[in-house]
Formats: C-alpha cells, sequence, structure tokens
C-alpha cells in the first residue's frame, strides 16, 4: 500500500471494499485533505441537495416501479403518484453503477419528484417496509464515486457548512464527519483501509495543493 500511495500523489488505490464490479477503485485526495466544521453532520442536512434528483441504476429504476404501490402510500396528494414520471425517459452508460447503467430521477416543482412538503424523502420512509430502497449513492451523499474515484460531491449548499459544505480549516475530516456514509460505500473493511492511507498519507510529504472540489454530476446523494 505504501509504495502506491508514493506512486500517486491525488489518489490511492483500494483494494478491501464491497464494490467489486469497480475493479481499480481508487480514493481521492480529496477525501482526506477537506475540513469541515465541528458541528458538522449529516443530521443537519436541509435536504436542498435533492433539488436535482439523483442517479440510480436501471436495476434500482426497475425495483423503485416495481414497488410503486408501496411507495405512493408514502406520498402526499399532491405529490407525483404516476410512476411513469419518476424517472427520466433515457438512462446513459455510467460504469460506476453495478449495471454499467444509470438513469436520472425526475424533477418536479424544483426538486426531485420522490421529496414530499416536509423535506423528507418517500423512499426513505418506504424502507421501513422494504429495506435498501433509497438509492445507493443518496445514502452515500455526500461520499460520491467519480468514473472509479471515492470523492466528495459537495458545493451544492455553499452555506450549508452544518451538513456537507467545506471551509478552508476545520477540526473534523471526511473520515469524522461521514464514516457512517463511507462504511455504506465501501463497508467497515473499506473504511478500516482508508484510515490505513490516512495514516501512510500523514507519514508522507506535504502534497501540493488542490483546487477545492467541484460538482461533477447532477447529483448523486440522499440526504
Ligand atoms: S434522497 Fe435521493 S431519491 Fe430521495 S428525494 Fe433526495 S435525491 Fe430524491
Amino acid at each position: 500500500m505504501s509504495d502506491s500511495v508514493a506512486d500517486d500523489e491525488k489518489s490511492y488505490p483500494l483494494h478491501d471494499h464491497h464494490l467489486q464490479y469497480i475493479a481499480d477503485l481508487r480514493v481521492s485526495e480529496q477525501i482526506f485533505a477537506t475540513r469541515f466544521v465541528q458541528s458538522c453532520s449529516t443530521s443537519g442536512c436541509s435536504a436542498r441537495c435533492c433539488r436535482e434528483g439523483v442517479l440510480v441504476d436501471i436495476a434500482h429504476r426497475d425495483r423503485v416501479l416495481a414497488e410503486a404501490s408501496l411507495i405512493i402510500q408514502h406520498m402526499e396528494p399532491q405529490q407525483e403518484h404516476d410512476p411513469s414520471r419518476w424517472f427520466e425517459p433515457h438512462d446513459e452508460p455510467d460504469l460506476d453503477y453495478p449495471s454499467g447503467r444509470a438513469v436520472n430521477t425526475n424533477i418536479v416543482n424544483g426538486t426531485c419528484v420522490f421529496l414530499d412538503s416536509r423535506r423528507l424523502c418517500v423512499l426513505h420512509s418506504a424502507e421501513a417496509a422494504s429495506p435498501g430502497l433509497k438509492p445507493f449513492y443518496c445514502r452515500a451523499y455526500p461520499v460520491a464515486i467519480d468514473h472509479g474515484c471515492v470523492t466528495l460531491d459537495v458545493d451544492w449548499c455553499p452555506e450549508d457548512t452544518q451538513c456537507c459544505q467545506p471551509v478552508d480549516s476545520g477540526e473534523q475530516s471526511a473520515l469524522d464527519v461521514y464514516e457512517p456514509e463511507l462504511a455504506h460505500l465501501l463497508g467497515d473493511s473499506g473504511v478500516r483501509e482508508l484510515r490505513r492511507v490516512a495514516e501512510i498519507r500523514r507519514q508522507q510529504p506535504p502534497a501540493p495543493d488542490l483546487p477545492a472540489p467541484t460538482p461533477y454530476a447532477r447529483d448523486r446523494r440522499e440526504g
């Protein structure tokens, strides 16, 4: 591991994770270098990050559609109850997803079709009856995978330092704030490997300054 880290200043290989469909998974320097305020927590999320919806694996889209009757039970009257309007009509190739294809949820009234007026996700609400219904990247947010590299998908809510917006200097790292999300993404062994990488990184000379992370996709998260 230490030799591989030395070979790449901006990302590091990962081996002990459960995303077997990504052959050469890496983790971005941003995961280790980005800082957050002491009070930062996903429990402070305002769900503004849901405004562009989320990309989901087409197999998960099919699961959601198959469970439409359950989901509708959790929707408010004014929400879109027609499953044919829950996803965009066209999917696209994306190797960060198990099937290799992804599709975005539809946007209704300026936010994801699954977000209700209380800023709660109905897929999340329906999980009591159907565990795992909330999209994978929604549960992982703001941790994401971009072209096979674990990174942060921040800057959707530039004022929300209480949940995901980085600061120039802060008491916490992404491993401190988002350990449950990283464990969801990579498994417990993946988090342990991240901590080993973090320790190796700490023992190396400082890397040159990196640009701040920027949004890279139409949202992959879940509040
Ligand atoms: S958590 Fe994900 S699926 Fe749920 S409302 Fe937000 S973007 Fe949509």
